[in-house]
């Protein structure tokens, strides 16, 4: 029964976000000539599709158990080549790699600007991989994401000490941001000047936005590198803090969770309760799914529970 609800559920979201996009209209996106481009042929663009086929390859991985090592590490270098580095580089062909928007602008600029195309589809494809799950965008796709996975695995092999925010903190620092970013967008308190003299507001994220540490080419000074540098360098001690403390992103999609059709388990009948998965986590979801709780600290399916258990207690199931 409570199977079937589940899958109701999903559908309902499903439909309705198929809704939404296809009947959203086509939109000009050249000065120059009628390019126009609906959502649907930007998601079969190569940079959304190579996100949709990355995030379901971590999906298959993860639920096969291999997920781990050598592989992991690959996984988490693709998507910082794909979507962090590869616009960057002289290569026409992965100019269309360009984070543009970022998960982060496609939210919080489309709050601000209304929601154009490339907005919408980056914001569908996230919603997509999230509902899939578990995480599957966070988790896999994300560079910033990817880049804080790989320096906390470093930690493990420099062996540094892991600090451990409690979870309701940093998820109450993460909306009170959003909160503040709400405001401030409503009333364009923070807002620039355009020549002619109208106000434009300005996100209140644009000042911490991490994606723009990978716009080498674009970049005007050190400031728009700092984001993502604290992120790595904190994110040695602190599992991924960025995602944890300040990403909108990060908070949409952990609300999300509970939704989405596949999701971290534990097959209660191999547990022996031994509690190694949650000194061996770097997360505090593990504690909640061993606790069977539906509403859990953010997971990032980083797999390392599924690679820890002695019992192989844990698995990525269908609801
Ligand atoms: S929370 Fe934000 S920074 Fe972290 S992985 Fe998700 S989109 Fe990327
Ligand atoms: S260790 Fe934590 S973050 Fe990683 S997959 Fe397991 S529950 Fe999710």
């Amino acid at each position: 029964m409570k199977n079937g609800l589940t899958k109701i559920r999903f559908l309902v979201v499903w439909l309705f976000l198929l809704t939404i996009s296809l009947a959203l209209p086509a939109q000009d996106l050249s000065h120059n000539g009628p390019i126009r481009r609906t959502v649907w042929t930007m998601l079969l663009s190569p940079k959304y599709l190579t996100m949709i086929i990355l995030g379901l390859v971590a999906l298959i991985l993860l639920k096969k158990g291999l997920m781990k090592g050598g592989l992991k590490a690959v996984m988490l270098f693709l998507a910082i080549f794909f979507f962090g580095v590869a616009a960057n580089l002289p290569i026409p062909f992965f100019s269309k790699y360009a984070m543009h928007p970022s998960p982060i602008c496609a939210v919080a600029k489309a709050i601000l600007y209304g929601f154009g195309t490339p907005m919408i589809a980056t914001a569908l494809v996230i919603l997509l991989l999230s509902l899939i799950g578990p995480r599957l965008f966070c988790g896999w796709v994300c560079p910033v994401g990817a880049l804080q996975e790989l320096v906390f695995m470093l930690r493990s092999q420099l062996k540094l000490p892991q600090l451990r925010i409690p979870y309701r903190l940093s998820n109450r620092v993460r909306t009170s941001i959003m909160l503040i970013f709400i405001f401030f967008s409503t009333t364009a308190i923070i807002y620039t000047l355009l020549d002619n003299g109208e106000k434009i507001g300005v996100s209140l994220y644009d000042y911490f936005n991490a994606f723009h540490g990978f716009e080498w080419l674009g970049l005007t000074g050190i400031l728009p590198l700092l984001p993502l540098l604290i992120s790595v360098i904190v994110g040695l001690f602190v599992y991924r803090p960025y995602c944890h403390l300040i990403c909108p992103i990060g908070l949409l999609t952990h609300w999300l969770e509970p939704l989405a059709l596949f999701r971290i388990n534990l097959k209660k009948e191999c547990c022996n309760n031994c509690q190694t998965c949650i000194t061996a986590s770097p997360c505090q979801a593990t504690a909640e799914i061993v606790k069977g709780s539906i509403i859990r600290p953010d997971c990032f399916a980083c797999g390392d529970c599924l690679k820890c258990c002695h019992s192989d207690s844990f698995e990525v199931t269908c609801r």
